[in-house]
């Protein structure tokens, strides 16, 4: 295994039985996370990315496949490992109220995993409080707050406050700003952009924002119903995207130069999402891929290295895009 390699996540699965069979929410997902990167996770509502954050910090136990974490399985810790493993990897959530307790105050939500790890005396957890606060872009008097007192901004400004309470070495970031106003939007992004920096952090950043993505991510991940389609730096991906998915996805983003813009041509896809229910047994994008053939619709496509940098699920990537 490669040395700066933070997670080795292998052929991964999640399924959830509902009415009329089971959904396949995450579906043998095999990707690498590399330490001290943002990888950014990006596809439509629904397509597993949030259950896929979950599963790393382990609020959901897979049916298959295998977590690594600094080559370790995470699956089969023992109690004292595992402990420390919910110390060294964190979650920002999305819905910043809904995941504060409205009894406790600021102070008493960020010192919580503190108290949980032992880390320190009462004075020095308030000064480590204080000084998240501060961090963060709130005061040192907020800590006597309570979570209705505060914008839905200074909530998540407390929410990223909580997970780095606790020194981790990995958060994920589950859409941090979907649920807040836009002018508020850049400014949680440019704060967690700042913080990773500084603190080294590893982040696994999900949104449905590509563009937002494209800033702040080292590599980006495309998700389609459970599986990952495509993986590139986003100076590849953006620029060049080869999965028929991924080209739609990003034909729909617009160019921040003019000229650009006005020779955007958006690609329209045709037919229906299929039901993550019981999904197609080929390439679960053939429905709608004007380029599908027979094999598409029989066989599943691998998920495949074309290039250093370049992972995708494709059967005629190479043809699709002249090359070999
Ligand atoms: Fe389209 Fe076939 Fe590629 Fe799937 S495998 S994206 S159906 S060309």
């Amino acid at each position: 295994m490669e040395k700066d390699i933070l997670f080795d996540i292998q052929h991964l699965k999640k399924s959830f039985h509902v009415d009329g069979g089971e959904l396949k929410a995450v579906d043998d997902v095999t990707f690498q996370i590399r330490k001290g990167e943002i990888f950014g996770l990006v596809g439509e509502s629904g397509c597993g990315k949030s259950t896929l954050g979950r599963l790393l910090v382990r609020l959901y136990q897979p049916n298959g496949g295998d977590i690594l974490y600094k080559g370790k399985s995470v699956l089969r810790l023992n109690k004292k490992d595992a402990k420390a493993y919910t110390k060294q990897v964190q979650m920002i959530f999305q819905q910043p109220y809904a995941s504060l307790n409205p009894r406790m105050t600021i102070g008493e939500i960020i010192k919580e995993g503190m108290k949980i790890h032992h880390m320190g005396t009462a004075k020095e957890m308030d000064e480590r409080v204080y000084e998240l606060l501060e961090m963060v872009g709130l005061n040192p008097e907020h800590a006597k707050r309570f979570p209705y007192e505060f914008s839905g901004g200074q909530r998540q400004r407390t929410g990223i406050a909580r997970a780095l309470a606790v020194d981790p070495e990995f958060v994920v970031c589950d859409e941090p700003i979907s649920a807040l106003d836009v002018s508020i939007q850049a400014q949680i992004i440019n704060l967690l952009k700042r913080l990773q920096t500084q603190l080294q952090l590893t982040f696994l950043f999900i949104a449905h924002d590509l563009s937002m993505v494209r800033y702040i991510s080292d590599r980006v991940g495309v998700m389609y119903l459970g599986s990952l389609v495509e993986v590139a730096p986003p100076e590849e991906l953006y620029v060049n995207p080869l999965h028929p998915y991924t080209q739609a996805l990003i034909s729909a983003v617009p160019k921040p130069d003019p000229v650009q813009e006005n020779e955007r041509t958006r690609i329209i896809l045709e037919g229906d999402v299929p039901s993550p229910v019981n999904t197609p047994k080929g390439c679960k994008f053939a429905g709608r891929c004007k380029y599908a053939t027979e094999r598409c619709r029989q066989e599943r496509p691998e998920f495949r290295r074309i290039s250093d940098h370049h992972m995708i699920a494709c059967h005629r990537v190479e043809e699709l895009n002249h090359f070999e």
